[in-house]
């Protein structure tokens, strides 16, 4: 909380200063809002796609970096705040100190990065002019733009949950693309606004379906997603396991699944409530994501259950993997009002050619040995006891 007003506290100081010290220009006026009407019109062309849950990403730079290079840089204060608003009031009413957050770290972001451009480019409008210059100096202001802005909102996220490994809130291989579109969108829009504002209206179409496009793909991608926990749902988890075990099957490659089920996990929630119980479910899934392999299938069956497809492992792998996890989340940690809470698991392994071949007889077995775990005692990893075929009955006695 220190962290966002501080955040907050510092975009408010540098709008006085620098509103105190900018003189109101027609020209600038109108470009801010033409640029922050582009804006506008993509929100509300996306408006009824609806917006995927969790942290959601626009292609929104495209509009407020051109505001950062082309006009004083206090203008990149009040750009993220326009925008906002309406995401707030007609797309998505999200908690308010999010949007100001955000809103905050947008424009300080914005609002360093113009401070940098206008330092070494005397006037920014020869970015239309195309001399290599200045356009170098603007990629480069939109790179520290970026960089400022994944920076400020990791921070904000890393203090929210400390568990969150920085490399998963800094790095992320789709956000890095988005940048580098955002990036040169931004550049682009403001080399063209440069030469004549009209030009935005071209620009406008293109922007606005790329927009669209990103949306449908974290929509394609938030319905396969239990939102919870982040893993995989139970349908979305069934159609990756169904692919893993047909390709298994053609290769003869071995494959292991695990059920894993939190042990007395009511008592959880009869003791502390329902949100720390979410809290473990949170915490277990960020555990089992980080002791797995990337291509391991892991999602959340339901309530307090989860699967995982261990593509390539044979009996002894599996009940290595599902040790290490029962293990590590029973080290796991998940504090609470005025305790820490920690929880076992109880895993069911099954393999396939050795219990079944399909995935419904897979998940029969590993279910029946979990249901052993759990009679056994709890907190262990078992694996289904394979009836030996029948002994072929010996040849009667010839007469
Ligand atoms: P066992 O060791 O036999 O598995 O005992 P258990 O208490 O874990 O199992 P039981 O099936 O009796 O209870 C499961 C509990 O999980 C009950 C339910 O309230 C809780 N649960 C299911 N989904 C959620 C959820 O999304 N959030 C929270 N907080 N609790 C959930
Ligand atoms: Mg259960
Ligand atoms: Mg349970």
């Amino acid at each position: 909380m220190i962290y966002l007003c501080a955040i907050v506290g510092l975009d408010l100081i540098a709008m006085v200063v620098l509103g105190a010290s900018t003189s109101l220009r027609w020209r600038d006026l109108l470009m801010f809002c033409a640029l922050m009407g582009c804006g506008a019109v993509c929100i509300e062309a996306t408006r009824r796609l609806g917006m995927p849950a969790g942290v959601a990403r626009d292609l929104l730079s495209a509009w407020w970096l051109p505001v950062a290079l082309l006009l004083p840089p206090v203008y990149a204060l009040f750009s993220p705040i326009v925008l906002q608003i309406l995401l707030q009031v007609r797309v998505k009413a999200t908690v308010l100190y999010r949007r100001v957050f955000s809103s905050a770290a947008i424009g300080l972001a914005g609002c360093v990065a113009s401070l940098a451009f206008h330092h070494v480019v005397d006037d920014p409008w020869a970015l239309s002019q195309g001399d290599g210059g200045p356009i170098f100096y603007a990629v480069a202001a939109a790179a520290l733009f970026s960089l400022l802005n994944i920076s400020l909102i990791a921070i904000a996220a890393h203090t929210a949950d400390p568990e969150t490994p920085w490399r998963e809130v800094l790095w992320n291989k789709e956000s890095l693309l988005l940048d580098i579109v955002e990036l040169c969108l931004g550049v682009t829009v403001s080399i063209g606004c440069g030469v004549n504002l009209v030009l935005l209206l071209l620009a406008l179409p293109p922007v606005v379906l790329l927009q669209r496009s990103l949306l449908h793909a974290q929509l394609q991608a938030a319905a396969r997603t239990d939102a919870k926990t982040g893993l995989l749902n139970a349908a979305a988890w069934q159609r990756e396991a169904d692919t893993e075990i047909v390709r298994a099957r053609r290769t003869g490659d071995t494959l292991a699944l695990l059920i894993i089920d939190i042990d007395h996990f009511k008592r959880v929630n009869d003791a502390h409530g329902h949100l720390v119980g979410d809290q473990v479910l949170v915490g277990l899934a960020a555990t089992l994501r980080s002791q797995l392999r990337d291509y391991d299938v892991v999602g959340r069956f339901g309530g307090e259950e989860f699967v995982v497809l261990l593509p390539g492992a044979d009996v002894h792998e599996a009940r290595r993997v599902a040790e290490r996890l029962r293990t590590r989340i029973a080290q796991m940690a998940v504090p609470a009002d005025d305790a820490l809470i920690r929880v076992t698991i109880s895993v069911g392994v099954a393999l396939m050619s050795v219990h079944g071949d399909e995935l419904i007889e897979l998940l029969a077995a590993a279910d029946l040995a979990l249901y052993r775990a759990k009679e056994l005692g709890r907190d262990r990893v078992c694996v289904p006891v394979v009836q030996p075929p029948p002994r072929p009955l010996p040849d009667d006695p010839a007469p």
